[in-house]
Order: C-alpha cells, then structure tokens, then sequence
C-alpha cells in the first residue's frame, strides 16, 4: 500500500493513533514501522515537497563503526535492515542502493594508530563484527591509493554507502499512511488519552505524537520539564565530479588531519575537516556555507590520498551542500516518551548519523508505541537526561569532539 498525500487534515477518515511530525528519513522511516505494527499513522510535514532538508544533504554514510556498544547495536541492526531493504519493504526491485565499499580510519602517526588498533579489539569486544585493524601489505593492498606512510587502520568491510532515493521511494511505496504536507506545528499539547497537535491548517487530535522534525525538534519540545537535552549543528560535504576515482574504494578518514573522502557515482564527497561542524542558534535551513572549501577539501584529502592531486587539477565539477540537524548531549539519539507526557514520543538527536541509525530506531520506536511500554533505563531514553546517571559521550560522534576518534 503506497503512502496517500492528502490536501488537509480533516479530509482523515478518523483520528490518527499516531502522528509523526516530520518526512525526514527519521519521519519516514518511523511511519513506515508504525504502520507495519497495524497502527493508523499520518506524517505532518511542513515544506510543500516531502523529505527536502538534511535527509537530501547526506552523505549517504553507514557505518557500524562506533564506540559504545549500543550505538554499534542500532548501526549494526539499521545496515542490516538496508542490506535486506527489498525484502523489508515487500519489493526485492527496490534494494537501498546499499554499497558495502568499508569504511576505513587510518593514521600516519604512530600514536594514533595505536589508538586505533586499542579500539578494534574494544569494538570486537562491544559486539562489532567485522572489524580488523590492518597495517603493512594488507593495509596497502586493501587501499592502494593511501600515501606511503600510511601505517595502521580500522577497517570494517560492512560500512559503506546507501542511496537515499531508493530508501524513500522503499518507505512510500510500502507504508500504509497519510501525509499531509504545507503544515507546519507550532505547539503540542497532551489531553485525554492523547494529544491535541496544534498546525497551520488546525488542530489535529490523535492518539501519540512523535517528534521526528530534525534541527527543527528543539523548538517543539519548548514548555516539557523533561525535555531531551540536544543542540543544532550544521555540517558541509563537498560533492565533487571528476573522472577515474575508483567507485569501490572505500570510505577513508584521515584522523590525523579529520578529513573524510568516499567516492560517488562520477566523482566523491569530501568533509575537509569535522572541526568544520559548528553548533548554531537555530536550525536554519541551507546555513551559509564557509568561503573557500574547495581548495580546503582538497588540501586536507591528498596527504593521505596523495591521487588527489591528479583528480583535483582535472575536477569536472563541485558543490557544496550544508545541513542542520540536531546534536544530544551524548551524541546517541533519542528514542522514546517524554517522562512528563507519555504520548508525547521523540525521534531525534542523532547527531548528525540519522540515515545509519533510523532503520533501528523506527523500529524501536514503533515497537513502543504498539505495545505502549518504554524502558526508562534504555541508553536512548529521554530520562537519561534527568535521572542523574552519568552520560558517556559517544567518542566517535565527531560532532562532539573536534576530532573523529
Ligand atoms: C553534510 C551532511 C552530511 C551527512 N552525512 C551523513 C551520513 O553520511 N550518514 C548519516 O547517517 N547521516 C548523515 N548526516 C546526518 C543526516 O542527514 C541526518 O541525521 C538526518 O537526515 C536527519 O533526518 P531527520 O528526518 O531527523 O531530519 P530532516 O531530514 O531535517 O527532516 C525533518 C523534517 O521535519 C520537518 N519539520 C520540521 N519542523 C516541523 C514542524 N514544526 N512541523 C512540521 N514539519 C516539520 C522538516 O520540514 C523536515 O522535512 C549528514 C548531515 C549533513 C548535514
């Protein structure tokens, strides 16, 4: 059953058990299991055109490569879910464009290679499998075009790239759900067995609410005492177009210099440095972009890949695109009821890794809200932001660090 748009939201045959506010890929994708768990689901978007902000900036990212282990768990179970996404959506046409090119973090200082060898055998240890640290011959010949000096990396086979296109087209095409779009909310309000949603088109009356409005979530938990602790950042990634970088080589992170570079259909995409991350007041839609990102992108990328020369002298073409979205306070998401509200749900605060995670936390999410119970001690709860446990920032969020390991 495809995903119905429909003009307004009285046009509903009957009160929604559900309302998700947001067709971000976090939105879509909590729609999409709501509605396999049997219950009635509307999606209320505020652009005219569904799924068009940061969703459409990604990089298109997925790794299992994590610290903590239940952060290893959602990646692990959410690339999964996309290596099986034909199946998961009753359509085997419809695969996720799912690439497992490796994701590898690699280091020219002896230090920090280290490091990254001590962190292979914790995440081994966490339950990731998959991962292996490679040095000398293997590692060369894994990555033939790292520099020379390149002596140690972490390298998991199972990471790669999706295409979001195809996730969307996978979501819509299976989910038995309304969207209404040009409808933006501005406030929520628990009532009786329910929520009272108030939009610019009305109020809209439904069972729960899920917050799924990415950078934009902040504002609407406004008035909640328990509200989730996050922050909005905004972050870049350089498209670039250019003949002859291999399409299979995988994902590699400097985490000497943070740079990151993957290569994409005609070309790559480069992040020049994860410092370039910067909290901001406000999740504004396209923020500014920095001057000068080219030449830094391509400084940054050709110490470890020294190819990059040879690409960037003969680019085809380049463009940068710059995202919001929201940071929590420990860079793991949130999936779960407010403690104050129980039918008040959120979504949110991946920090930044919304597309590697969703699958896992639209499952657990809609999962919640089938059998209306929640676990207050689960690491992606929202009391973990006031029951006074001690919060471990995940390390490998680089929003949180200046630095990706
Ligand atoms: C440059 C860049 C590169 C990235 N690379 C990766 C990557 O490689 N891998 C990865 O996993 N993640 C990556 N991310 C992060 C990823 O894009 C986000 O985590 C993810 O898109 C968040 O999805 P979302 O659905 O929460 O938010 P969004 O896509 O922002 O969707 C939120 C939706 O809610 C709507 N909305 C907001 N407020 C309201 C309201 N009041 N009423 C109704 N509707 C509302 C918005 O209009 C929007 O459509 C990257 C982000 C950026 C910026």
């Amino acid at each position: 059953v495809p995903l119905r748009i429909i003009q307004e939201p009285d046009q509903l045959r009957s009160r929604p058990d559900v309302v998700v506010i947001g067709s971000g890929i976090v939105g879509l994708a909590t729609a999409f299991f709501a509605s396999r768990e049997g219950l009635s689901v509307l999606i209320v978007e505020a652009m005219r055109s569904p799924t068009s902000l940061t969703s459409r900036r990604s990089g298109e990212g997925v790794r299992a490569q994590w610290e903590l282990p239940h952060n290893i768990a959602i990646a692990q179970e959410s690339i999964a879910l996309y290596k099986h996404f034909g199946e998961l959506v009753g359509d085997p046409a419809n695969d996720a464009g799912y690439r497992p090119i490796g994701y590898l973090y690699a280091s020219r200082e002896p230090h920090a290679a280290a490091a990254l060898k001590a962190r292979v055998e914790r995440q081994a240890k966490a339950g990731l499998e998959g991962i292996e640290y490679l040095e000398g011959a293997a590692l060369h010949d894994k990555a033939p075009l790292l520099a020379a000096d390149v002596i140690g990396a972490a390298f998991r086979g199972g990471d790669g790239v999706i295409s979001i296109d195809r996730i969307i087209a996978g979501y819509k095409g299976a989910m038995d759900a309304d969207l209404v779009l040009d409808t933006a909310v501005h406030a929520i309000k628990p009532d009786a067995g329910g929520v009272s949603i108030e939009s610019s088109r009305g109020s809209i009356s439904a069972g729960a609410v899920v917050v799924a409005a990415g950078a934009k979530s902040i504002g609407l938990f406004k008035g909640f005492a328990y509200a989730p602790v996050m922050k909005t950042a905004k972050s870049s990634i350089m498209r670039v177009k250019a003949e002859g970088i291999p399409i299979d080589h995988p994902t590699t992170i400097d985490v000497d210099i943070g740079s990151f570079w993957r290569p994409d259909e005609g070309g790559a995409r480069i992040t020049a440095s994860f410092s370039g991350t910067l909290f901001v007041e406000d999740g504004v839609d396209d923020p500014a972009p920095e001057p000068g990102y080219l030449n830094h992108a391509m400084a940054t990328v050709m110490p470890m890949t020294p190819r990059w020369k040879h690409w960037s002298e003969k680019l085809l073409d380049s463009h940068l695109r710059t995202g919001t979205f929201a940071v929590s306070e420990d860079g793991a998401p949130v999936i779960g009821p407010l403690p104050d509200a129980p039918n008040v749900y959120v979504n949110g605060g991946y920090s930044g890794h919304g597309v590697m995670m969703s699958p896992g936390g639209g499952r657990r999410l809609s999962k919640m809200l089938a059998d209306g119970r929640h676990d207050p001690a689960d690491p992606f709860s929202v009391e973990r932001f006031h029951d006074g446990r001690k919060l471990v920032p995940e390390a490998m969020t680089i929003h949180l660090t200046d630095h990706p390991n």
